[in-house]
C-alpha cells in the first residue's frame, strides 16, 4: 500500500485531541469534506490509507476542468487544500471506529487513538473482478469498467465485454456507442431473449463458450482464450466489477447496510450523507458505488457542510440552554 503522502502532511494535531471532525479516507470524497470543514474553521483530521480505487488508472476523466489529471496528482492537490485551511492529513490505516460518549474514538493500526465530535466516513470500495487468469493484471489499463471514465480512450478499438454481472447489456450497449466492434462473452450468464435481441439489433457479437484466460503480448491484450483453446482477438476488455464498501472498521457503529445493483452491503444515508447513526456521515463510493470522482467529491462537500451545520446547531442549543 502506497503511503506516498506521509512526507507532504503536517501532523500538528495531538493524537488524543478532541477534534470537531475526523474523516476516515482521503480520496476525493474525504478530502472534499475536510476542505469544507476546515474552511468552516472546524478542527479536522483526515486519516488515509493511501489506496484510492482508481490508483491503477493513468488519468481521471469526466472531471470538469481537470480532465486527464493523474489520480495521485489530484489527491496531492486536495491534501494541500486541506492543509491550506488548517486541516491535517495523517497517512495511516484506521482499525476501529466506535461511539465514545457523545462523540467517537478512532483507533489506528499502530494503536494511536483520536477522538472527535463527528465522523465522516469516506473509505471508498473494493472492486471484485471475475476470476479469469490475466484479467486482474490488466485492471485500469486493458480491462476497464466505465464508459465515461475510459470510453473515449478505447473508442474504435475491438472490445470484449465479460458478462459476469446481470448489468452486462448496459455495459455492452454503452461501449457500442464508442466502437462498432463489440463482442460479449457470456461467462456463465444466460442472456434473456430481450438481451439477445438488443445485442443482435446493435450488431454486438455473442460468444457463449467458456472463457479460460486473457491473452496478452508485450503487456497489451490481444485476445480472449476460450475453454476449447480458441482465441477471439480483442484489444480491450470490459467487466462490471462488484463493489464492496470498505466498512469493516465500522462494525462497532451499527450502520444499516443494503445491497445495491453495483455493490453489496452498502451503508444507507440520506441525500446529504447522514447515516442513521447520530453523528456519522458517509460520502463517495463507500455509500454510492456508481459515484465517479466528481460525484464523490460533491458528496464529500455536502457531508462536510452538513456536519458543520449540525455542530453549529448543537453549539447554539448549548448556548441557549446556558443563558
Ligand atoms: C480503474 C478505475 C478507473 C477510474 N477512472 C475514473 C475516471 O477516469 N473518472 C472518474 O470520475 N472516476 C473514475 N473511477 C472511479 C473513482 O475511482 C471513484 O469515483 C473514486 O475513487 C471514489 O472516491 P472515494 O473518495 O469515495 O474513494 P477512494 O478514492 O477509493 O478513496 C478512499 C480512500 O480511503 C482510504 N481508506 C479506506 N479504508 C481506510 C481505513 N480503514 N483507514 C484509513 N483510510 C482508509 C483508502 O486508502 C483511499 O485512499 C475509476 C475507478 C476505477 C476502479
Amino acid at each position: 500500500m502506497a503511503l506516498h503522502h506521509r512526507d507532504m502532511t503536517t501532523s500538528h494535531t495531538p493524537v488524543d485531541d478532541h477534534l470537531d471532525a475526523l474523516v476516515i479516507g482521503g480520496g476525493a470524497a474525504g478530502l472534499a469534506g475536510a476542505v469544507t470543514l476546515a474552511r468552516s474553521r472546524r478542527s479536522v483530521t483526515v486519516i488515509d490509507g493511501g489506496a484510492p480505487r482508481n490508483a491503477p488508472a493513468e488519468g481521471v476523466h469526466a472531471l470538469l476542468g481537470m480532465d486527464g489529471i493523474a489520480p495521485a496528482e489530484l489527491l496531492a492537490r486536495g491534501r494541500a487544500e486541506v492543509a491550506r485551511y488548517g486541516g491535517d492529513v495523517i497517512a495511516a490505516e484506521v482499525r476501529t471506529a466506535e461511539i465514545d460518549g457523545d462523540g467517537f474514538v478512532v483507533t489506528l493500526e499502530d494503536g494511536r487513538r483520536l477522538r472527535s465530535r463527528r465522523l465522516l466516513v469516506a473509505t471508498g470500495a473494493v472492486d471484485a473482478l471475475p476470476e479469469i487468469p490475466g484479467l486482474a493484471e490488466q485492471w485500469g489499463h486493458g480491462v476497464v469498467h466505465c464508459p465515461y471514465c475510459h470510453g473515449w480512450e478505447v473508442r474504435d478499438r475491438s472490445i470484449g465485454v465479460i458478462a459476469s454481472h446481470p448489468m452486462f447489456t448496459h455495459q455492452a450497449l454503452l461501449f457500442r456507442q464508442l466502437t462498432d466492434d463489440v463482442v460479449v462473452f457470456t461467462h456463465g450468464v444466460d442472456p434473456t431473449p430481450e438481451q439477445r435481441a438488443q445485442l443482435l439489433a446493435r450488431g454486438i457479437g455473442l460468444v457463449e463458450d467458456g472463457v479460460a484466460a486473457v491473452v496478452t503480448a508485450d503487456g497489451s491484450i490481444t485476445g480472449v482464450e476460450l475453454t476449447d483453446g480458441r482465441v477471439v482477438p480483442r484489444e480491450i476488455l470490459t467487466v462490471q466489477s462488484l463493489l464492496t464498501p470498505r466498512v469493516q472498521m465500522l462494525a462497532g457503529l451499527g450502520l444499516r447496510v443494503v445491497d445495491h445493483p453495483m455493490g453489496q452491503h452498502v451503508p444507507t444515508v440520506d441525500i446529504g450523507g447522514r447515516s442513521e447513526v447520530p453523528g456519522v456521515w458517509l460520502a463517495g463510493n463507500v455509500t454510492e458505488p456508481s459515484a465517479q470522482v466528481g460525484a464523490s467529491a460533491a458528496a464529500g462537500t455536502m457531508a462536510g457542510a452538513q456536519i458543520n451545520a449540525d455542530l453549529v446547531m448543537a453549539e447554539t442549543a448549548a448556548a441557549v440552554a446556558a443563558m
